[in-house]
């Protein structure tokens, strides 16, 4: 392993106890294995290029034995007889000992996703613990109802039942995060699982899954799969001991998720995918905070978010002004390592997420949107890693490919627009559905418009909040399904139905 950190900052000697351990191993039935085929990956830092740890690829074997391990733990283990108070407690102490090791789990979020290590710590971390401490709390009160029927004597309820073994295929740029979000509420459920986090950062859920053996949690119920997508993601997919998969990625690979999910058993299928979201800047709004939140609703992650702001529609009477201001505060942004002190935003996930961005960036100069800033990869010594200085077009064509598509990356196509109906019928043609935001004082327009866009959420002067307990989810082909809060309940459960004659 080879590891170049900033002057002055030295890790846990957790951490590096973690790290050392290499190759990686996958979680099975409780025990931690290597992949049958001996086949392992390399995991790299983003700030620097360098190698972290060799990790094992999972094959169609390794996910064959998963789903019998996680299988048997649902059908005849203990598991499927804990009440759901019971599994509370345990999803309970899995918040404990993240809280407990919350250094460790950042440093490592930050060495293998780049992510500044304050926002990995007072961030992420934090977040994953009230997630589980939320489904911990829900897991004893999954209701079903009472139900009046027209037949006489007929006393009719229903029952909200695990779904059995559910994969999590998630992404890398909130890695802890999603291992949370997509475990705690399947948990919480009964079901039995089978995580695969992204080959770009497996890191902490490996971590993650030493916790969750700590908490006591009968083997099999978590079991952890390191790969790519192909042959890993896919074999889960595939795979028709598989009750449901629940997604989060790219809208191209939720596609491809759903229609293996109907070719193999027809398993159930959620998807949470990519967006464009656009975010909207009124005459009227207080203009320095819709300018700071414009500005962090895009480069915050360096715009690696799937509900980043990256269609900014600016209001005509103030549009030179809030394009002057939010190319000062751009250029403000600290970009570097994680681990370097008062950084705003780490790097790219990789050297091929960064060309992806890049090519971007050249569509937009040669489709004619003007570059006001940035658009540069930072050399000197960033140069090793994956690092692009924030980047600011401003344009008149909405279907330039800057504007349409998801570009995951620190990159803001802004606009103009004149009137009501012309906004919100932009604001609404892309394909995406995810998330949107407006900035102004005039409350009612805030409603309208929270009210005419096809988006999943909507943020009112403010931009990028998320609770465990509020609803997320996207319209359109930014997927479907509800994560967090109740709603996450009838993702991971199914209904049925009992009559009673009396
Ligand atoms: P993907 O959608 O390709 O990957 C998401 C997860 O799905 C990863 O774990 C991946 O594995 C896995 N996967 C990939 N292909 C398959 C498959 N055929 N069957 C099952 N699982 C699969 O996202 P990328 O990481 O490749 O990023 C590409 C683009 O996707 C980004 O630029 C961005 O536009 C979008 N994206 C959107 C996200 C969101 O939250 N909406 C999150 C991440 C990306 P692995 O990565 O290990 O190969």
């Amino acid at each position: 392993m080879n590891l170049t950190l900033p002057p002055d900052v030295s890790l846990q000697p957790a951490t590096l106890r973690f790290l050392n351990t290499t190759p990686k191993k996958l979680l099975i039935g409780g025990e931690w294995v290597e992949s049958t085929r001996r086949e392992t990956f390399a995991t790299l830092n983003p700030a620097t290029g360098e190698e972290l740890a060799q990790v094992a690829l999972a094959g169609p074997e390794d996910v064959d034995m998963a789903v019998q391990a996680a299988r048997d733990a649902y059908e005849k283990g203990t598991w499927g007889k804990l009440s759901g108070e019971e599994r509370g407690q345990l999803l309970w102490k899995v918040a404990d000992l993240i809280e407990a090791h919350s250094d460790e789990l950042a440093e490592l979020e930050t060495l293998d996703n780049g992510k500044p290590f304050r926002v990995a710590r007072n961030g992420d971390v934090p977040f994953a613990v009230r997630h589980f401490r939320y489904y911990a709390g829900l897991a004893g009160k999954i209701e079903g109802a009472t139900i009046p029927v027209s037949i006489p004597n007929q006393f009719v309820y229903t029952r909200r039942e695990p779904m059995g073994v559910v994969g999590l295929i998630i992404p890398w740029n909130f890695p802890l995060l999603m291992c949370s979000w997509k475990l705690a509420p399947a948990l919480a459920c009964g079901n039995t699982t089978l995580l695969k986090p992204a080959e770009e950062t497996p890191l902490s859920a490996l971590r993650l899954g030493e916790l969750i053996q700590e908490a006591g949690f009968p083997p099999g119920v978590v079991n952890i799969l390191t790969g790519p997508g192909m042959p890993t993601g896919a074999a889960i997919v595939a795979h028709t001991g598989v009750d449901k998969v629940a997604f989060t990625g790219s809208t191209e690979v939720g596609r491809e998720i759903m229609k293996n999910a109907a070719l193999s058993n027809l398993k159930r299928v959620s998807l949470e995918l990519g967006g464009k979201s656009p975010n909207v800047i009124f005459a009227d709004a207080d203009l320095g905070k819709a300018i700071r939140g414009a500005n962090w609703a895009i480069f915050s992650t360096a715009g690696q978010e799937c509900v980043a702001g990256a269609r900014l529609f600016i209001e005509r009477p103030i549009y030179e002004q809030v394009i002057e201001g939010l190319a000062a505060e751009a250029q403000k942004i600290r970009v570097g390592n994680g681990f370097t002190p008062k950084i705003h935003i780490g790097p790219l996930i990789s050297e091929k997420q960064l060309q992806r961005v890049m090519g971007y960036i050249a569509s937009g100069r040669s489709g004619g949107a003007q570059l006001v800033t940035g658009g540069e990869r930072l050399g000197g010594e960033l140069g090793s890693g994956y690092f692009l200085s924030p980047t600011i077009f401003a344009h008149q064509d909405d279907s330039l490919p800057i504007v349409q598509e998801e570009i995951f990356g620190p990159v803001v196509a802004a606009t103009a627009f004149d009137d009501w109906d012309e906004l919100v019928q932009r604001a609404n043609d892309t394909h995406y559905g995810l998330a949107s935001g407006i900035w102004t004082q005039d409350i009612s327009k805030a409603h309208r418009f929270a009210h005419a866009l096809k988006a999943g959420t909507v943020w009112i002067n403010g931009y990028g909040y998320f609770d465990a307990a509020a609803p997320f989810g996207g319209y359109k082909q930014s997927g479907f399904g509800r994560e967090m809060g109740k709603d996450a309940i009838e993702l991971y459960t199914q209904v049925k139905t009992v009559w009673v004659g009396l």
